[in-house]
């Protein structure tokens, strides 16, 4: 089953782009005045990061600051219709990539299977710096025999992921950041949508990216787990549907992700953030209790996205 020798893609093609920089007064008054129609309350300030190593948030670095990057490595036609193995990576070159160094690494992704034994969610959480890693990633999979979620922490030495991942990378350092917090959900987006609709509609075609992580204080969130990999092809949504594991998951939940407003001619996935709690994680959809939710959340502006081997035979199944 476990199958640790399995090969990394060792130099895969990278491409970038920048990304369109507003400031963060304007940001301020965009999202404080779209996040309404979405949440019945909402504030959006500029503030010092808090420091995110501590509680509740327990990330590797303090801060989102320093040279701010969003990285879209891989992407679901390596997954479907059917898997393809061989695209295994690296996390610890992501800095060396992007230019940089240490690097700070949150996000999304698939975990790395050779080491799970199976196919699974992994919640990016990292410092590499020179040589050195400092790993607070998850990864999450479905308990065979129950159904149940099994959530655990990646040790150091283990920095791969798979096929896929939205990855918010900077030098971790403190500096200004968005704060969002938002209670009650009114509209039918998620948190995520909502930020991302809002930019949507102020910048058109200019894309904004945003990263950073996102507190779960009060309520539930519809996740996803992917099981072990599907040996019948998955060709539509609704057998995507069918094939992953939801769950209905309790607050205190901590994501991390990336988001942008528009795609720049790169094939991005445009939203993904994957959550963990004491117990559980995966692949946040939306908030299930509505009146009850709250969320706290803290985002940097990246300044460009890097696009690390993009597949050239796309399709748009599986982007949810
Ligand atoms: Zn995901």
């Amino acid at each position: 089953m476990k199958n640790m020798a399995a090969t990394v893609i060792e130099n895969p093609p990278v491409a970038s782009k920048s990304l369109f920089v507003p400031t963060l007064e304007e940001l301020v008054k965009v999202l404080g005045s779209g996040l309404t129609s979405n949440f019945e309350t909402v504030f959006v300030e500029i503030v010092d990061c808090p420091d995110l190593t501590k509680e509740p948030f327990t990330l590797a670095c303090k801060g989102l600051g320093g040279k701010p990057r969003l990285v879209e490595i891989g992407g679901p036609p390596y997954l479907l219709p059917l898997v393809r193995r061989e695209k295994l990576y690296n996390m610890s070159y992501i800095g060396k990539l992007t230019d940089v160094e240490p690097s700070f690494l949150i996000g999304a992704g698939a975990g790395p299977w050779p080491y799970a034994g199976v196919n699974c969610e992994m919640i990016i959480n990292l410092e590499v710096n020179g040589g050195k890693v400092n790993n607070h990633t998850r990864i999450s999979k479905v308990d065979t025999k129950d159904g149940s979620c099994i959530l655990e922490r990646l040790p150091d030495t283990e920095t791969r992921c798979a096929l896929l991942a939205n990855i918010f990378c900077s030098e971790g350092k403190p500096g200004k950041v968005l704060r969002i917090s938002c209670k009650k959900r009114i509209g039918k987006d998620d948190f995520i949508a909502s930020i991302r609709k809002s930019l949507q509609v102020q910048y058109k075609e200019k894309a904004v990216g945003l990263g950073g992580t996102f507190l779960l204080k009060e309520g539930k969130a519809k996740q996803h787990i992917m099981p072990e990999f599907s040996t019948e092809p998955i060709n539509t949504d609704e057998e995507v549907e069918k094939w992953l594991h939801f769950y209905n998951m309790s607050a205190p939940l901590i994501a991390v992700g990336t988001l942008v407003s528009a795609d720049p001619g790169l094939d991005l996935r445009l939203q993904h953030f994957h959550s963990f709690g004491h117990a559980e994680g995966g692949h946040y959809h939306i908030d299930t209790e509505p009146d009850n939710v709250e969320y706290l959340g803290y985002f940097a502006v990246g300044e460009y996205i890097y696009r690390i081997d993009q597949p050239t035979d796309t399709h748009h199944v599986g982007r949810d």
